[in-house]
């Protein structure tokens, strides 16, 4: 029995019900539409302070993000980055970009972030960075990977496109490191449509930032390029609707988290599934509250999702790891990582979900044979 598409619960949608059609209908009757305009640097500004950083620049998108904070650090053909084989395709894709190579290390099996173990023996003579990804919205254990930054000379780079929020023993993911990188798509926990951000502390490196964002055009002379940059810019429009999801953030975030504490109470008692972990130091924002599916549960985890389909819920398989990609395909072994995407399933997630419709996933996962 299909469930009609008005009792469909999706994986995710916006909540855009603040004044995010009052500021866009200002940048429309004022013609203040492309990147030029106060909402950007507002956007820009306001951001930035939520992470506890002193500089934040906006972006087409969450990958153009990732790629300029890169290109800004120096990373160039021949380097190599270690990023998370257990990841969205963007983190990977932005440091190929650059004519560095990803080089992957698998995930930590409490937390399913990247493993620090991991990360130090993949470290080798062409080693320039470290991208570390707050995956699903929990926090990386940053301490130790910023131990062995320090040790081995290599750049951070916080990847919290799924971690707006998100804290670290008491502080804000996205300046933990040298420089953090946030997207503002349509499923992420505040949107724009299509964004992204930088934040950062560094005076030097927000000049670059900038620089390259807009074609590297010379500040002293007009139409005049030292270098090639890149079109990355996010757009008044698209600001404007951004500050306003940033007035209502702290809500969507206690409300992730409420979402969270239903789904654990109402499946802790669910032999043969995993719930998303939460570790001692971390406050996670549970952008997609995630269980894994292992053999004691009835079904496998596809069998599971179609089960969910069935009844009209949407799910999402955890990614596919990197090494296993055409594009990346490399030898591990990723044993962690491996079994987290085997097993791995993102369920409805939506600040606007209400508590009927997570008892209604709930019940349809405990009735799952
Ligand atoms: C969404 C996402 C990105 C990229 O964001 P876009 O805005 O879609 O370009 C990068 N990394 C991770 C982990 C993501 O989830």
């Amino acid at each position: 029995m299909d469930a009609t598409l008005k009792d469909r619960i999706p994986i995710s949608e916006p909540d855009l019900s603040g004044k995010e059609l009052e500021y866009a209908a200002e940048c429309v009757r004022s013609g203040w539409i492309s990147s030029l305009g106060a909402y950007v640097t507002r956007f820009e500004s306001s951001f930035a302070s939520f992470c506890g950083a002193r500089h934040g620049v906006a972006t087409a998108n969450g990958t153009a993000a990732i790629h300029l904070a890169l290109v800004a650090l120096g990373i160039k053909p021949g380097d190599e980055v270690i990023v998370p084989t257990l990841t969205f395709v963007a983190s990977a894709n932005a440091v190929t970009y650059t004519g560095a190579r990803p080089v992957f290390a698998d995930s930590d099996a409490a937390t399913w972030t990247i493993s620090p173990q991991d990360i130090e023996r993949k470290i080798g003579p062409r080693t320039r960075a470290v991208l570390v990804v707050h995956l699903y919205g929990h926090p990386v254990d940053m301490a130790p990977i910023l131990d062995i930054a320090r040790k081995h000379k290599l750049w951070v780079i916080e990847d919290a496109a799924e971690a707006h929020g998100t804290e670290y023993r008491g502080r804000r993911v996205g300046n933990l490191g040298d420089v953090g990188t946030f997207s503002f798509y349509g499923n992420k926990t505040i949107t724009t449509g299509e964004g992204g951000m930088i934040v950062t502390d560094d005076d030097n490196l927000r000049a670059r930032l900038t620089l390259l964002r807009d074609q590297a055009m010379s500040p002293e002379r007009r139409y005049w390029h030292d270098e090639i940059g890149f079109n990355y810019r996010l757009t008044n429009l698209q600001a404007a609707i951004g500050v306003a999801q940033l007035e209502r953030i702290e809500t969507f975030l206690a409300r992730k988290r409420a979402i969270a504490r239903c789904y654990a109470d109402l499946l802790a008692d669910v032999p043969g599934l995993t719930l998303a972990p939460e570790a001692p130091w971390a406050k996670s924002s549970f952008w997609m509250y995630t269980v894994l599916v292992e053999d004691g549960f009835p079904l496998d985890r596809d069998r599971l999702a179609a089960h969910l389909a069935e009844q009209g819920i949407d799910t999402r398989p955890v990614f596919h790891p990197m090494h296993t990609l055409p594009p990346y395909r490399a030898a591990g072994p990723f044993p962690v990582a491996e079994n987290l995407a085997r097993r791995g399933i993102n369920l409805p997630s939506s600040v606007r979900l209400t508590d009927a419709q997570i008892q209604r996933v709930a019940g349809a996962i405990r009735s799952a044979r």
